[in-house]
Order: C-alpha cells, then structure tokens, then sequence
C-alpha cells in the first residue's frame, strides 16, 4: 500500500509503520525528508543554505525545513530525527561546526532540533555527513553486503566514515574514519588542520585542479572544476590525466592504511570527484595494488558509491533508525 494514497494516518497505523524524519545540514542547501524503516525516501524538501548569515538565520532555514516536512500526513508516523551535518560535528556534546557554515562554532543543532516545535518530545541522533554517506552506503547502497568497509566522499574537501564488525563505528566524537586528514606526504604542504601532506590536499576536487593548473593544463572556458580536468583526462591530456593518477595514488595510499589497521573488505567512493569514473578508478585499483599488498589486505574491492545525492538524507535516516528499536533510550540526549 502506499503511504501517500492512505490519506490520513491513524495512530494504529503510526505504531505499526513507525517512520524517520531526516535533516541534511550542507553549505549549500538544507533538505529534509520522511524515511520508512528500510530506508526508503517518501518524501523529500530542500532550501537554500544562508551559509554567510548569522547562527540564528541558518537555523531558521533548519526550522522551515522541519515545518515543510511536518506538514506532511506522514508526519504523525514520524517517531525519531535523524541530522546529518557538514562537520566537524562533536556526537557527544550535540555540536556542529561546519567549515562552510562560520556562523555555526559548536552550534547546538540536535538540541535546537529537539526543541522545534514539530519535533517536540522526538528522540534526535545526530551524525556528521561523511559518516551519514556511510550509514546508508551500508544500509542500502554499495557497502550492503559487506561487514567491514570504508566509505568516502570525494568532493571539495575528503571525508570518510567506517563500517566495523557490520556497525557504523563513530568514535567518541562523531568523526572517526576521518581519513582527509590523516598524512600521505610526510614533507607534504601544510594544511589547514593544522598538519601536513593531508590526503585531503591530494585528492580532493580542489587539489585535482591545483595540481593539473600546476601542471599547465589550461581550460578551455573557465570552467576548472575537477569535472573539467576529468574531461581533459579523458581527452588525454598529460596534466589532467597526471592530477587523478596523484589524487588516486593518495586514495590508494590511505585506503590500503584503512586496510591494514581495522581489514576493512571493501573502499566504496562517492562524490563528485568520483563521477570521474575510469579516470579516478582505473589508476585507483592500480596503486592499490601497490599498496595493499599484505595478503589480508589484498583482496580490498573499491566500488562507486551508489546512492548519490539520496546518501545525505538516507544516511540522516540511518542515524535515526537505532532510536526506533529502544524508544526508552535516547542516546546523547
Ligand atoms: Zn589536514
């Protein structure tokens, strides 16, 4: 039967179909959705992010978003929030500070969530966004079948979450598995975080271009996204194709740590960088041969993530879904 012909949702029917609500925190843009329990989107909102406004104002974008989705007849089903946020996020203290987003410094989003209105009394999980991609890579995308994986996103900037013993593994804080920022590159340039030769400054968009603009490729128009050099790569141009054999070296580099320190199975790579394709995978699975080579490390797969731009509000409703089977307990809150 499907949910949006039911028209009015009783409470029976609440008990029985018990729903999650999802909120995707970017720089760009805030959506929201409603999530069956097997993950399945039913319906979904999105608004513009004030990403240069006040705390105030960005959270009021989060609150619109809330009242979209409450709107819905589906709504009354709706028995736990899950939020995905661009980080760093503090799991434990119910904090975000995204990069993108500088109002927001250890801003409170799950206990302002908490508070809205249409939420009021729901139990609220909160997750970073690379750990979100994670959980729902798992739940319902390329990482599924497995019970020992790394998932990344490979856009402007690199994040990554972990999959242990079949279980999304957090760490205390929310950001385990953050491996942009772990060294590949001990003389490396130095990083914003602080440290140096961070995967993040190889292998994520921006450092593809840098390092194909470095290398003299020229665009044609003045388009220099990672997408462009992709293009150039695939055109076979030397720099280009020389910026994602770099970024792809990197990956490799910190795959094949991943692999060796927790044996994870499978890499599953999403983000824009990934829609490179062949030109990111092909000398990906080249280095990794390289660097994995331990036998317990070697038989690591690395797959396209498959659930694109759903990952964000699929993984929020992951988050959410171990507050439906104990209702009584209310991690973090
Ligand atoms: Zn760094």
């Amino acid at each position: 039967m499907s949910y949006e012909l039911a028209g009015v949702v009783d409470s029976r029917h609440a008990l029985a179909h018990p729903l999650l609500a999802a909120v995707d925190v970017g720089g760009t843009k805030i959506a929201g959705g409603l999530a069956d329990r097997d993950g399945g989107l039913l319906h979904q909102v999105q608004l513009p992010t004030p990403a240069r406004g006040s705390a105030r104002e960005v959270m009021a974008v989060v609150g619109q978003v809330l009242d979209l989705l409450a709107r819905h007849p589906l709504w009354a089903s709706v028995r736990a929030v899950g939020i995905g946020s661009a980080g760093p996020v503090d799991i434990q203290a119910g904090t975000v500070s995204p990069v993108n987003i500088p109002a927001w410094r250890g801003f409170p989003l799950r206990s302002e969530v908490a508070a809205h209105p249409a939420v009021d009394g729901l139990p609220v999980a909160l997750g970073g966004d690379a750990v979100a991609m994670t959980a729902a890579e798992h739940w319902r995308g390329a990482a599924r079948d497995h019970r020992n994986a790394l998932c990344l996103v490979v856009s402007t900037g690199v994040g990554a979450g972990l999959i242990i013993d079949g279980s999304l593994h957090t760490g205390p804080s929310g950001n385990a598995g953050h491996l942009g920022h772990i060294s590949v590159d001990l003389d490396g340039r130095p990083c914003p975080c602080g440290s140096r030769g961070c995967l993040e400054g190889l292998a994520s968009g921006t450092a593809i271009t840098r390092t194909a603009l470095e290398g003299g490729w020229q665009p044609a128009g003045h388009d220099t996204s990672a997408g462009a050099v992709a293009a150039a790569a695939r055109a076979g141009h030397p720099a280009a194709r020389h910026a994602y054999d770099r970024a792809a070296q990197a990956l490799a580099a910190g795959i094949a740590a991943t692999a060796t320190l927790v044996e994870i199975d499978t890499a599953v790579i999403g983000g824009g960088v990934a829609k490179a394709g062949n030109v990111l995978f092909d000398p990906l699975r080249r280095h990794l041969a390289t660097y994995a080579a331990l036998p317990f490390a070697a038989h690591l797969t690395v797959t396209p993530a498959l659930l694109g731009t759903d990952a964000g509000l699929i993984g929020a409703a992951a988050l959410a879904l171990p507050l439906l089977a104990s209702p009584t307990v209310v991690a973090g809150r």
